[in-house]
């Protein structure tokens, strides 16, 4: 079983991070349908509605969910569960606390055995919640975890892990091992600008370590859930492409950190930057939230 050790994650230099990518990747066409229960391998699969990507595994024992998007998608996810199942959900998992994923928690209230996450998705969760005045609407996680939890499920092993800050400092990486297929949650946004969520102890240097380790410890076979993707770009992928994310992050922090060495304020970076140079697959509108993350992390260092 494979042990995280916190002292490999600090954060050492920008430059000696670099990866060999193709000058193109070629855009995939397919682009996932509105409300598509999708079948991957081996009874897990992937839903799209609204929302970030939900993961699924219905087996003769069991049912996984992971995330729940907002309360009416997830109401036509379970409508899509119950056409191949009438077991109970054995867990809902989230990947972290971010609306998107845990609004439509609630919608499993009567149906769910446990809701599950890392510690600091549920603190978050009912942090944002008060302050918001939302906490009628939500479900909060019944367990949580800190470092790594496994469980069986008929023949399917499913383990989660947690490898500190990232897009936000609770996101978990889920492994469904004999389907050999990940959901990475927000820790992947595939060719579309991130939300780096600093108010919830985002951190892009430990972010890259954890896709550096992503990219370790799985294989060319894995099949990766994404939790959000540009126009035109699948919601799944391969390793190839969580290298390209992890590119992306990089090339980021050298172009920010090169605009500081130069003298340049935030708004000067935001004026001229409409791309980062050397990942141009991440385009349209979204980059200043980047550009904020970086900036803060490499003058305030957090
Ligand atoms: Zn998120």
């Amino acid at each position: 079983m494979y042990m995280f050790r916190r002292d490999f994650i600090k954060f050492t230099s920008l430059g000696a991070a670099s990866l060999f990518l193709p000058p193109q990747l070629i855009p995939a066409l397919n682009i996932s349908k509105v409300g598509a229960f999708t079948p991957l391998r081996k009874n897990v699969g992937f839903y799209t509605d609204r929302g970030g990507t939900i993961g699924w595994m219905v087996n003769d024992e069991g049912v996984v969910v992971i995330d729940a998007q907002f309360p009416e998608s997830a109401e036509n996810l379970i409508g899509e569960i119950r056409k191949q199942t009438d077991q109970k959900v054995n867990f809902l998992i989230n990947t972290h606390h971010h609306g998107d994923h845990t609004g439509g928690n609630i919608a499993f209230k009567e149906m769910t055995e446990h809701v599950f996450a890392h510690e600091n998705s549920k603190a978050n969760q009912m942090r944002v919640a008060k302050e918001r005045g939302n906490e009628e609407g939500q479900l909060y996680p019944d367990m949580t975890f800190e470092e790594e939890w496994s469980n069986q499920i008929g023949d399917e092993t499913i383990t989660c892990s947690y490898h500190g800050r990232g897009h936000t400092n609770g996101d978990i990486i889920t492994h469904f091992e004999n389907a050999n297929i990940v959901h990475m949650g927000d820790l992947v946004f595939n060719r579309r600008f991130p939300y780096i969520d600093k108010s919830a102890g985002a951190h892009i240097g430990n972010w890259i370590h954890i896709l550096d380790h992503t990219v370790k410890r799985f294989d060319e076979d894995t099949i990766f859930i994404f939790g959000h993707s540009g126009e035109g770009f699948e919601i799944t992928g391969s390793i190839e492409d969580v290298k390209a994310f992890t590119n992306y992050l990089e090339q980021l922090m050298l172009e920010v950190e090169k605009g500081i060495e130069a003298g340049k304020s935030l708004q000067d970076l935001k004026k001229e930057m409409t791309v980062v140079k050397g990942a141009p697959q991440w385009s349209g509108n979204g980059i200043e939230r980047s550009l904020d993350a970086a900036y803060m992390e490499l003058t305030e260092g957090e």
